[in-house]
């Protein structure tokens, strides 16, 4: 993966800044986020049985059985849980239901694995929370675990959450954050203890007027929740503060359609540019990399549409089928107990490939729903599509950029692409506040509304026509420009009102 950097990131910014002229003032409040915060915090991890070598299992003869097999199905009967890297996190419930022998600090199964105790330590975890900038709003922007982040990815993906509100028109600002964790290596119980108390830390710095997170990569709904307990407990206006946290579960004050909502943007948006290129014949074919929440709702808007899943790719793996992978079966081979890390690697409907072929299948539509900078020079030289739409933030690097615009491969920025989640995460916001439900058609019927307007807006400044938005009357490029340089002359239009019209306090 190329290296991040921030400065290098602003460039776009920094280019557009020139090209509508922004007075210098406020190209400096943006081109720095106004607060960057690193927390240091400890949490209390569970013991672990970690597997000893299957030729050291003989030492073990003299230890017995304990009555159980190490599969998922045990491990779900007896509170026990499998991580992705085979440990299994030791729950002392498990003795109330079972016979668990525990001698020399072992434990053999009725398999004959044998497992060495390791006693549960404090460890340390680092957190973030950049604040980009507030002009239209709020802070808003997801909270990500995951095992690379440090600071400078924080502020890439803090200011992209300025642009991003921006050109969803949505009234808040940017911000990102998270904790440097392989949340896969963690149980349930260790997730929610090191969630709450990095919300213990952050707390001074978030709330419902003035600094809102969300899921990213690595959090969920669940979380969330966690998270807003945390937030919000022993306070008088506990449930006011609802509003704190968005993409929370639906049974606590999330909202419907917040779960699909980035995946059904993203499928808004294709089918937009589909709509415009009538010599594409439909159903298209398409390829997903990184199938979780993003990937995995964009694919099956995809499906219900008709268009036919030929590539997948997440963490552990990559399938193949070009006559088209089938999502129900697939994820319910991703749901079975056996299949640990629930990857797509192993559908018995399609064929395992490396992950340097999963890049060269050809298909109409690429969606990148993972990690940022996925799409590199090499990647792009091999892919054979004819439309990259940007599930995940900053996928594509700027060298890959250039060499897909020279093959004529088209791109939906993220900016407005994945759109769709804090879009919806804003009627999450809204709900909260008045303390009411809106059904679900009411959810993706103004999603979908407001991500064509503002993709449209964004195509018709890329072709060098004027919007009909009168928010862009002043306007006057008088050319064409890239679709990210598009992307980001409506989010500097929109942000700039602010400080022009409202000025700056002293
Ligand atoms: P997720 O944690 O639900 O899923 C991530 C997926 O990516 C998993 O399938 C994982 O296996 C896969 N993955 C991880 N590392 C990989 C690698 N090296 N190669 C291939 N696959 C890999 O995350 P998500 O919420 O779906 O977010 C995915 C992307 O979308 C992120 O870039 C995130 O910032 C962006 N995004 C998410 C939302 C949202 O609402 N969740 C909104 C906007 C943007």
């Amino acid at each position: 993966m190329d290296r991040i950097n921030y400065e290098e990131h602003m460039m776009l910014f920094q280019r557009v800044a020139e090209l509508l002229d922004l007075p210098p003032r406020i190209r400096l409040e943006l081109s720095q986020p106004t607060k960057e915060v690193m927390l240091n915090f400890t949490a209390q991890l569970q013991d672990r049985l970690k597997r000893i070598p299957e030729e050291e299992w003989g030492r073990f003869a003299h230890v017995p059985e304990s009555n159980a097999v190490v599969d998922r199905d045990f491990i779900t009967a007896n509170n026990l849980e499998v991580l992705a890297d085979g440990d299994i996190v030791f729950d002392r419930r498990v003795f109330g239901r079972d016979r668990i022998s525990l001698e020399d600090g072992v434990v053999k199964f009725s398999d004959g694995s044998v497992y060495r105790l390791v006693r549960g330590a404090p460890r340390q975890f680092k957190g973030y929370r950049v604040q980009h900038n507030n002009a239209r709003g709020p802070y808003k922007g997801g909270l990500r675990f995951h095992q690379d982040v440090h600071i400078d990815l924080f502020k890439l993906l803090a200011s992209e959450m300025t642009w991003k509100t921006a050109i969803a028109n949505v009234p808040y600002g940017g911000g990102k954050g998270g904790i440097r964790i392989d949340p896969e290596m963690y149980s349930v119980t260790e997730l929610e203890r090191i969630s709450t108390r990095f919300v213990y830390k952050l707390k001074s710095l978030v709330g419902p007027y003035y600094d809102i997170p969300a899921p990213d990569m690595g959090t969920n709904a669940r979380i969330m929740g966690w998270m807003f307990r945390q937030y919000s407990d022993g306070e008088r206006s506990r449930h006011q503060l609802r509003a704190a946290f968005t993409g929370k579960d639906v049974r606590i004050g999330g909202s419907l359609g917040r779960r699909e909502a980035t995946g059904r943007g993203v499928f808004f948006c294709i089918d937009e540019w589909l709509s415009r290129r009538p010599n594409i014949k439909q159903p298209v074919t398409y390829t997903v990399q990184g199938f979780g929440n993003v990937g995995t709702w964009a694919a099956r808007c995809m499906a219900e549409k008709g268009h036919r899943c030929v590539g997948i790719q997440d963490r552990w793996g990559s399938i193949r089928n070009d006559d088209g992978i089938d999502l129900n079966e697939l994820l319910q081979h991703m749901a079975d107990p056996e299949n640990v890390r629930s990857s797509v690697a192993g559908f018995s409907g399609a064929d395992d490939v490396s992950e340097g072929e999963f890049w060269k299948i050809p298909a109409t539509v690429c969606i990148p729903a993972a990690l940022q900078g996925a799409i590199n020079a090499d990647v792009a030289e091999d892919m054979d599509v004819k439309l990259i739409a940007e599930g995940a933030n900053g996928p594509t690097t700027a060298v890959a950029d250039r060499i897909l615009k020279a093959k004529g491969v088209e791109v939906i920025p993220d900016v407005i692409c994945n759109a769709g989640g804090v879009t919806v995460s804003y009627y999450e916001w809204l709900q909260n506040l008045q303390m009411s439900h809106w059904s679900e058609d009411e959810v993706n019927t103004r999603l979908e509304k407001t991500l064509r307007h503002n993709y449209g807006i964004i195509l018709d400044i890329a072709e060098g026509r004027r919007p009909s938005d009168q928010n862009f009357e002043q306007l006057s490029l008088g050319r064409e420009v890239s679709i990210r340089e598009a992307s980001m002359v409506v989010a500097l239009h929109r942000i700039a009102n602010h400080y022009s019209l409202e000025g700056f306090s002293q």
